[in-house]
């Protein structure tokens, strides 16, 4: 048996929202059963914001919660807490050799960090696609459920594969392509009318897993939208758009048709559209909520899946570590 290797990780920064679960977890929780998959919690990532220790330790505990609540399946899979497999910061550190500043300064992700937060800009915050390389790498994974905002960091994960590759004129580590069940990488547009759902993009933007109904349903009422379509046919606004989008990812075909033929009539009455969007979202996230508070509990499993999984995570890399050692020219006299 010949599986390719899959790997791909979540921040452990907050809660898991809808656009983690629709852009990345949901893939993971299907590829489970037909990779050999590796997936992890980014607390080496999560210092890049330096949360104090409750708060990481909180954060770590919450992501693995909700990682078995979405249904992945510790004993079909390998999940682990990055900082407990410290090779991946070992090859981070043989990566960066190799990354230049140029490449990273580019980044569009590093660019939206330093906007938004200027006062933070550190040197994890330039080298986290080097990071993320590491951890793809280390593994040496070719396939990496991801959202359509990780696409370029793949493209530098292969990059700086590659340039190690030729490097050590060894064909080592093979490429990593993102992937996707859909058609396209998934983005999830957020709820403030402007881009995509994530935990740093304001209050009442994304709607968490572990949120209950009436949060939701406050959230949701709370839109951004318009006056309303003037013409019939109109093309949407952004905000409006993304609300149609949400509910093509949540709600069934006939009730976004319904809704996209009173928009289309100038029918619409954005009151009653968004309390639909609203259950519709409640009903999807339901099954998740419920595991959440019931696995949340169990400290002793989490133990143990913590556990096992950092093992069965640390015998793949240090496997590659030790070839990686080998190729630089780390050798026993
Ligand atoms: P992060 O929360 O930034 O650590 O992202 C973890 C995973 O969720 C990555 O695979 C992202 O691509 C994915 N993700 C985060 N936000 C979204 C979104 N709004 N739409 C689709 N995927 C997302």
């Amino acid at each position: 048996m010949n599986k390719e290797t899959v790997v791909s990780g979540i921040r452990s920064t907050g809660n898991l929202h809808i656009g983690n679960y629709y852009g990345a977890v949901k893939s993971f929780t299907q590829m489970q059963h037909e990779y050999d998959c590796f997936f992890f919690i980014a607390d080496l990532h999560a210092l890049t914001t330096h949360p104090t220790p409750q708060d990481l330790h909180g954060n770590v505990k919450q992501v693995l919660v909700e990682y078995l609540a979405c249904g992945i399946d510790p004993e079909a899979t390998t999940i682990y807490i990055q900082s407990d497999v410290p090779e991946i910061a070992e090859l981070y550190l043989y990566l960066n050799m190799n990354a230049y500043m140029g490449e990273l300064e580019r980044s569009t992700s590093f660019k939206d960090k330093v906007r938004s937060n200027p006062d933070n800009v550190n040197a994890g915050l330039l080298t986290y696609p080097v990071l993320m390389a590491a951890d793809i790498l280390i593994h040496k994974a070719t396939k990496v459920p991801v959202g359509k905002d990780q696409e370029q960091h793949l493209e530098m994960a292969r990059t700086f594969g590659n340039r190690f590759n030729r490097m050590y004129n060894h064909d080592y580590f093979p490429e990593p392509y993102a992937f996707t069940y859909a058609k396209n990488l998934v983005k999830v547009p957020g709820l403030d009318g402007k881009g995509k759902m994530g935990k740093s993009e304001g209050e009442g933007n994304a709607v968490y897993l572990s949120d209950t109904p009436e949060i939701i349903r406050k959230k949701v009422s709370r839109a951004v939208t318009d006056s309303g379509p003037t013409s019939e046919f109109q093309e949407k606004p952004e905000a409006i758009q993304n609300l149609f989008e949400l509910m093509k990812i949540v709600s069934s075909e006939d009730t976004l048709n319904h809704f996209e033929e009173q928009y289309n009539k100038m029918a619409i009455r954005y009151g009653d559209f968004k309390k639909q969007l609203a259950e519709d979202m409640i009903l999807t996230t339901e099954p998740m909520r419920v595991r959440i508070n019931e696995i949340a509990s169990d400290t002793d499993y989490l133990s143990k899946v913590a556990k096992q999984g950092a093992l069965k995570a640390r015998d793949s890399a240090q496997k590659t570590i030790k070839e990686v050692r080998e190729l630089i020219g780390f050798r026993a006299f």
